[in-house]
């Protein structure tokens, strides 16, 4: 089976945010992260693999410094990497990301792709449901669990109760959720193959996109503004016998909780 695993490179969560005047979030080498929710895809994408065979191969759009975070992928057991890059894609938004790796997916070819359920740069949680409708394909969306049964994916998709079951056809795409397994750390071993593991580089003119097609001038979201939610968090710390162990118990029990 063959396996595109959909992974973005994000900013760290907790590295400071800025932007810039065209509020596009600055993006520096050294914050460079796995998307937090693709370490779910990539390891769904190897344990389908470790039951099925085939190839997992990491696909990325990004910057031409994100071989290093695919290079991550890598270690956790993918096989190659794929990483699309070109000037012209900044400030591509969620629709033009799509395009191109709708593009990039048709290049490779798969049985299977998987998403991760958001980017955690922006939380659009689009992108999947957009390459599918550009590839045509069905997706299997918010997946709890995935089995693969010959050319048939099923997936559990959580629901306010309980869950329901949805299948589909190969080639399929999937975007999982974090609750679908715990993904592993890299070994020593990992580490040392992923330096020897192919990342092909591609271009738009290799995936024959006009670069008038991505890009700001192709983005028809516009960034307006970002704001840093103000924590209220308001706390009494009571040191040693100061009387706290009679304020908290007064304070539930006005709270009616005692
Ligand atoms: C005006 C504007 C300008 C922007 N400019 C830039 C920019 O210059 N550089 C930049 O990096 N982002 C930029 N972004 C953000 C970028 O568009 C989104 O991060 C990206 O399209 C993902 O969209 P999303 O949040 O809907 O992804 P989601 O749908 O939340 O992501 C779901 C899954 O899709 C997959 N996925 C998403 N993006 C990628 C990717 N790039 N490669 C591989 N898999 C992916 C992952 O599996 C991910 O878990 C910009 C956004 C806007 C609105």
């Amino acid at each position: 089976m063959k396996i595109v695993i959909c992974m973005k490179e994000t900013p760290s969560t907790t590295a400071e945010k800025r932007f810039g005047a065209d509020m596009r979030l600055e993006r520096r080498k050294e914050d460079a992260i796995i998307n937090p929710f693709d370490e779910y895809t990539i390891e769904e994408g190897l344990r389908q693999q470790e039951k099925h065979g085939g190839e997992t191969i990491v696909l990325c759009m990004g910057p031409d410094t994100a071989t290093d975070t695919i290079r991550k992928a890598l270690a956790m057991g993918a096989d190659r990497g794929v990483l699309v890059t070109d000037a012209a894609l900044a400030g591509s938004d969620a629709v033009a990301t799509a395009r191109v790796l709708a593009a990039a997916m048709q290049h490779i070819g798969f049985d299977l792709a998987l998403f991760g359920s958001a980017a955690a740069d922006s939380y659009g949680g689009i992108v999947p449901s957009a390459v599918a409708e550009l590839l045509g394909l069905p997706l299997l969306s918010f997946a709890t669990k995935l089995d693969i049964d010959g050319t048939t994916a099923k997936i559990e998709r959580a629901a306010e109760v309980g869950y329901t079951v949805v299948e589909a056809q190969t080639p399929a795409l999937v975007s999982v959720m974090k609750s679908i397994n715990e993904p592993r750390y890299p070994s020593m071993k990992g580490i040392m193959q992923s330096k020897k593991k192919p990342i092909d580089t591609m271009s738009l003119a290799d995936l024959g996109i006009d670069a008038s097609k991505v890009g700001t001038g192709a983005s028809g979201e516009k960034a307006l503004s970002a704001e840093k939610i103000a924590t209220q968090r308001k706390g009494e710390i009571y040191m040693g016998n100061d009387g706290g162990a009679e304020r908290v118990v007064a304070f539930l029990a006005e709270q009616k909780v005692l």
